[in-house]
């Protein structure tokens, strides 16, 4: 009988330290963006060239391989004539 009561006081115990331990645990949540800096830099800088090929070069892409003649043929405001209308760029 007296094993038994013991027993059953451990058990008490060993509950108690369970529920004392549950009440105490608290939640660690760590927020950590999956997508890396270098990425998003790479990604904001092929916009804005490509915003500048599209909406705004009238020859200065090609004019550092061929000078002055770029900007007379402007091969690039050529290919992009049709998209650069579409996305509303001023053109002419
Ligand atoms: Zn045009």
């Amino acid at each position: 009988m007296i094993l038994y009561i013991g027993w059953i006081i451990l058990e008490l115990k060993y509950i108690h330290l369970n529920l004392t331990c549950m009440s105490q645990s608290k939640e660690i949540a760590i927020s950590k963006s999956s997508v890396p800096k270098i990425a998003i830099i790479a990604l904001a800088a092929i916009f804005v060239l490509g915003m500048f090929v599209v909406g705004f070069d009238q020859g200065h892409i090609f004019s550092v391989v061929f000078g002055e003649q770029a900007f007379d043929e402007m091969y690039i405001h050529e290919l992009t004539h049709d998209m650069r209308h579409a996305a509303g760029f001023p053109c002419h």
